[in-house]
């Protein structure tokens, strides 16, 4: 198979202009990021991301455009409710893809597609908000490059029996700047770039990753609460 072979294009999500939210974490969230040190997360050689200004950016790297590197947090988590807000550069350069590229990774394997989709065509089921090649966002509520964008994200993590099976999928609802766009809907399997998704087995808990898409994409204001 090629990439392009699991690439969907219509329906292409309608645009809707999301209004303003912020959310400081409630008090019973575990703070993975608060603007002052990455320390809750494993960040492995050859990828770079710089706290500064109360945020923390990804240095951006010709390499990592080609094998995406992905951080993860130390502590492992299972049914989650995960708040992050993250800003495509203000600069921009590229297209479709290569163009604000990161994500998040929940259990390291189920990728909630973090790109700048504001004005920038792509498959619908690689853009902003979608479960990167399973499901299309219902709509684009994405802000313009160099603001602020929000999720919300409430994950069931699957459940495998003893033996390896699959006893009952992922679920997954995604919510951008304060806009449902994914509801309840069930992961298909680990993500593909190449390929259809196909679940593996792995424990209950796992860590959260980032991802390094070569682009510079800055995160703050990252918690979770334990389901
Ligand atoms: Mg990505």
């Amino acid at each position: 198979m090629n990439p392009e072979d699991t690439e969907v294009w219509e329906p292409e999500p309608v645009k809707v202009d999301p209004g303003k939210l912020t959310a400081s974490p409630p008090s019973d969230a575990i703070i993975l990021f608060d603007g002052t040190d990455m320390s809750a997360f494993d960040i492995p050689e050859g990828t770079e991301w710089i706290v500064h200004d109360g945020i923390v950016t990804i240095t951006p790297s010709k390499e990592q455009q080609e094998i995406p590197v992905v951080i993860t947090t130390i502590q492992e988590f299972g049914d989650i409710q995960l708040h992050v807000e993250w800003r495509a550069p203000l600069e921009i350069h590229g297209e479709g893809q290569r163009r604000g590229n990161s994500g998040i990774f929940l259990q390291k394997r189920y990728e909630i597609q973090v790109l700048d989709s504001y004005n920038n065509r792509t498959y619908s089921n690689g853009q902003a908000a979608s479960v990167y090649k399973q499901h299309i966002p219902d709509v684009n509520a994405c802000r313009p490059p160099g603001e602020w964008q929000t999720y919300d994200i409430i994950f069931t993590a699957p459940r495998f029996m003893e033996g390896g099976e699959l006893e009952n999928p992922a679920f997954v609802t995604v919510i951008h700047n304060g806009v449902l766009v994914q509801n309840h809907v069930e992961i298909l399997g680990t993500i593909r770039f190449i390929g259809y998704p196909e679940y593996e087995p792995h424990p209950l808990k796992q860590a959260l990753g980032l991802q390094d898409h070569g682009d510079a994409v800055s995160y703050r204001n990252i918690w979770v609460r334990e389901l």
